[in-house]
Parts: C-alpha cells; structure tokens; sequence
C-alpha cells in the first residue's frame, strides 16, 4: 500500500531563492505512508511519464500529510518547477526510498554546496523536533549570502537545538555583502576543525557528483574509513 505510486497536489510552492522553489506534495486522504528521514522521491509530470526526477525530501519523516523537496532551477525538470509549478498543480510520486540516513547515535558532520543542504534540514528537524542530543554540525557552502537556502529555519533550528551548528562559508562574497563570516570553499582544515571525536563521527555529503566527490576525498584525508561517510550523489 504504502509503495504505491500516486498522485499528490501540490499544496504549497515556495521560492526559497529566485532559482530554488519548495514544493509540498499533499498526500491523499487516508495515506500514511512509512519512510524515513534522508530518503528521496521520484516525481514526474502527468502529461511527460517517462521523464522522471529524484528528488531528496526536505522534510523529515515526522513531518505528515505532505512531501517537501527543494529544487533547483537546473534542465528541463528543475526549470518546470521553478518557474511553473503552482499550487493546484499535481504531480506523480513514486514513494521514498535510499539509504542517505542520519545515524543519529553519533556526531553528524553535513558537508553540502548549493541546493545540496536540502536533505540536512530533514535531518536536523528530526533530531530538534525528537529533541536528541546527537550533534550535528552542517559545513555549508554557497557562493554569497544571498544564496543560503533555509537560512532562517537554519538559524531558528540552531537556536532551539543546543546540539546543531550551521557553518556557512562563502566563496565568492562581495564588500556590499558585508559578509563576516568564514570566506573561501570547504578544505580540509575547515572539516577536521569541526570533528572531536573521529571513530563517533559520520560524514554526509549529498548533492552534484563533483562536490560529493571532493568531500569523499577530504574525509579520506582525515583518516576516516569508508563505513564513516554516507553519500548522495545527484548526477
Ligand atoms: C537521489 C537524488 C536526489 C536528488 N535531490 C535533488 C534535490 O533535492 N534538489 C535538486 O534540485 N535536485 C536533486 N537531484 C537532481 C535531480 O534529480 C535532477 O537531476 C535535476 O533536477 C536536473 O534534472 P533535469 O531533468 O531538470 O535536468 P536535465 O534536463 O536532465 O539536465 C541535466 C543537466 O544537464 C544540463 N543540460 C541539459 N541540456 C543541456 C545541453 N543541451 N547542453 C549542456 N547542458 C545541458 C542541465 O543544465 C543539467 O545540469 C537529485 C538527484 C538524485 C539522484
């Protein structure tokens, strides 16, 4: 029942950025389905089924009733969504699967670029809302401040959870943006400053190949073994 595919309307579709929109994907009366926080849905159109995207859930498994995915404006299906995806709109979902899954049982280290930072909200929400004391420490890059998504509930998140950091550094700042926190990309000095207990630490890195591959290389530079990062790799 619960692995079944199904239409869902989109309930809300929010601009996170001018080029990255939320959607909520209402379940249907009576659905309840099973999954877990981490994992990704496979969405496609009703008048293009062939053509279907994965997409990581934004939301955590403890948020019911709808989906949430952030997408980015990027080829054919990130730029339907962005720029024309609307509320009373429906779409097909194949439901959640993956095994992109917080080990809440030690320290999480996110490591994300971009729109990649998506799947970390879900993790964090969980973890704040379950009120556990499992660390978790998000390493965010973007080009400038303007490009952070979730900076609110990021920093409202933070707030509420004693156990959550959100570090973010920007690569490309400019003087009017008056930016005083760390600059240049995420390196290995950045990563190891962050990580206290090596053997209690989990990598997680999720978005496009290249900058999930750069965080496997960093962490294998730390000594980490393999069994210690979980990945997700966009494409
Ligand atoms: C498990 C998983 C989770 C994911 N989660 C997310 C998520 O949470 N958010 C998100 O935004 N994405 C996510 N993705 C990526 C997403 O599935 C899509 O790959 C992405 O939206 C682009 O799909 P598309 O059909 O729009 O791009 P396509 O049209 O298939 O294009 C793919 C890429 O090729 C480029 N391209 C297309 N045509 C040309 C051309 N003629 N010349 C040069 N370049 C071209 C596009 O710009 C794009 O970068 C995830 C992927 C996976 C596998």
């Amino acid at each position: 029942m619960a692995k079944e595919i199904l239409e869902m309307l989109i309930e809300t579709a929010t601009l996170e950025l001018p080029d990255t929109k939320t959607l909520r994907l209402k379940w249907p009366d009576g659905h309840n389905p099973e999954f877990k926080t981490g994992q990704f849905i496979t969405v496609y159109w009703p008048d293009t089924p062939g053509y279907k995207r994965a997409y990581s859930l934004s939301s955590s498994a403890l948020d019911r009733g709808a989906y949430e995915v952030t997408v980015k404006r990027d080829g054919k299906m990130g730029t339907r969504i962005v720029d024309w995806a609307k509320p009373g709109d429906k779409m097909f979902v194949i439901p959640p699967v993956g095994k992109f899954l917080p080990q809440f049982d030690k320290h999480l280290v996110c490591i994300a670029g971009g729109s990649g930072v998506t799947p970390f909200r879900a993790f964090v929400r969980e973890a704040t809302r379950r009120k556990l004391d499992t660390k978790i420490t998000v390493l965010y890059s973007v080009r400038q401040p303007k490009d952070i998504i979730f900076n609110t509930e990021f920093r409202e998140l933070e707030k509420e959870n004693p156990n959550f950091k959100f570090h973010v550094t920007c690569t490309r700042a400019l003087p009017e943006d008056n930016w005083t926190g760390r600059t240049g990309r995420i390196d290995s000095f950045f990563v190891k400053s962050h990580v206290t207990d090596l053997p209690n630490t989990v990598f997680y890195a999720c978005g496009p190949n290249a900058l999930v591959e750069f965080a496997e290389g960093l962490v294998f530079e730390l000594g980490a073994p393999k069994e210690q990062m979980k990945t997700e790799k966009w494409g």
